[in-house]
């Protein structure tokens, strides 16, 4: 009897295993597929994703926008549906053999139709159960250490002590606790957490505390270089919301993949991109409340309404004026360069345990992105976070997490198939496939 273990039953780990159960099933293979999880039940990631409904994908996948961006395409491209054009079709083929009903939403994000991540993990946990996969949680792997020879079989160390053999192993741990999982033969990247909330200088914090907690829809911009000569990296457009420490907010998550300390956010809170365009508006709004309001309009009321109370007044102090200071023309362009280049300096994620991803982890070179086998170390394979791959919000990672799960668990049972064939003929020999 063959094991394909499986490192991890979170979002890829359960596929992974899912999909090797199938084609184990399908190629009538003598192996057992166990997920070894180190908490107490599988799927519990999935759980708090896209705020407890479960973004799980998204019908307009822009795959340039995944970080190792030409590995992922080849790994969808394995997965492609010739009745349709999205990357990876066959993720959605898979989950709906499942049982998984979804809906679309706007910018083409999937959720499940009964709008609760816990339905995505009742399908996936009732799927792996009807196939027999082993579930042993509480269970967390320490290392994992490749055969020592031919015929040998890999060792998975347990966090108590013990240790489990196996045929085939699918490292599933995601990316925070890949850290401290020890991988013989693979060469990691850095790892650092993205889509979070960003950090501001000193300089800065007293102006994003005064606004703790107050959303703001705005673009914004990420812009790097001396003034002057800055270059925008990127632009998003969207709800910010400002915190003691900084700003957060989908938007402000996406720019938090590129962002580096010394760059800059620069939110345009008028949409109005150009400005002489937000000069142009606030003077023509300048006269129009002039008429009513007669020349001693102030700045409080040429703000009032355009945004909320407690901005106007952060905005009015870091500009240096007073509420009742008149607004002539001079302090109103003043206004329109604030409202439109509100800049922040970036000096860092803001709090990592908010981050949705953990960038880094194994390189991808290691890797066959057909089957997400590491081409050093025959029989182990990585899936979802464990690789150095992330995308943006919007269902980008549990996409991936599902397609790389269903390539490695695939690939996992050919494997364990290939070596159940060897196997009648190390028996013949007399040799075992103890270590
Ligand atoms: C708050 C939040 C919201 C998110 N929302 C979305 C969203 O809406 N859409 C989207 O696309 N992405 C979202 N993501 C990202 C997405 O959840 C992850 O990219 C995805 O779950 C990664 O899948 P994975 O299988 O690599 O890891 P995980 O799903 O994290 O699973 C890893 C599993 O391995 C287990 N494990 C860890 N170490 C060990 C060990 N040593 N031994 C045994 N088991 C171990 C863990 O307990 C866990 O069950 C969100 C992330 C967060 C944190």
């Amino acid at each position: 009897m063959k094991t394909v273990a499986i490192v991890g039953g979170g979002a890829s780990g359960l596929v992974a295993a899912i999909a090797a159960a199938e084609r184990v099933r399908d190629l009538g293979i003598r192996a057992e597929v166990v997920i070894y999880e180190g908490d107490e039940r599988v799927g519990r990631p999935i759980l708090a994703t896209g705020n407890g409904r479960c973004n799980f994908s998204n019908s307009q996948l822009a795959v340039e926008k995944y970080r190792n961006a030409e590995f992922v395409r080849k790994a969808y491209d394995c997965l492609e549906d010739p009745e349709c054009d999205e990357p990876a079709h066959q993720v959605m083929g898979f989950l709906e053999s499942c049982g998984l009903e979804w809906r679309e939403e706007s910018d083409g994000r999937r959720y499940p139709l009964a709008n609760k991540a816990s339905v995505v993990v009742d399908v996936l946990r009732a799927a792996a159960a009807r196939l027999d996969v082993h579930m042993q949680c509480g269970k967390a792997v320490k290392a994992v250490e490749p055969p020592r020879g031919e015929g040998k079989r890999f060792t998975l160390r347990m966090e108590d002590g013990v240790f489990e053999r196996a045929d085939v192993v699918v490292v599933s741990c995601g990316g925070r606790a890949l850290k401290s999982l020890d991988v013989e033969g693979l060469r990691r990247t850095v790892q650092r957490p993205v889509l979070g909330p960003l950090r501001v200088v000193d300089a800065d914090i007293p102006f994003v505390r005064e606004l703790d907690n107050i959303r703001v829809r705005c673009d914004v911009m990420l812009l790097r270089g001396k003034p002057g000569v800055q270059e925008c990296l990127a632009s998003e457009s969207g709800e910010l919301m400002f915190r003691k420490y900084g700003v957060s907010g989908i938007c402000v998550f996406d720019l938090s993949r590129i962002a580096e300390v010394g760059d800059v956010l620069r939110i345009d809170l008028l949409k109005a991109d150009e400005l002489d365009r937000a000069e142009n508006y606030l003077l023509a709004r300048r006269a129009e409340l002039v008429t009513r309001f007669g020349e001693r309009l102030t700045c409080a009321d040429m703000l009032r309404g355009l945004v909320l109370p407690r901005v106007s007044e952060a905005l009015l102090k870091r500009a240096g004026m007073k509420e009742e200071d008149v607004c002539d023309k001079a302090r109103a362009k003043k206004l329109a360069e604030l409202l439109t280049r509100l800049n922040l300096e970036v000096a860092g994620i803001g709090d990592a345990d908010i981050c949705q991803v953990q960038r880094g982890g194994f390189s991808v070179e290691q890797f066959d992105p057909a089957t997400l086998q590491a081409t050093a170390v025959p029989g182990l394979f990585a899936t979802g976070e464990a690789l150095d791959v992330d995308g943006p919000c919007g269902g980008y990672n549990l996409h991936w997490a599902w397609a790389s799960g269903l390539l490695a668990g695939h690939a996992a049972a050919e494997h364990a198939n290939l070596h159940s064939k060897g196997e009648t003929r190390h028996i013949a020999t007399g040799e075992g496939d103890s270590r």
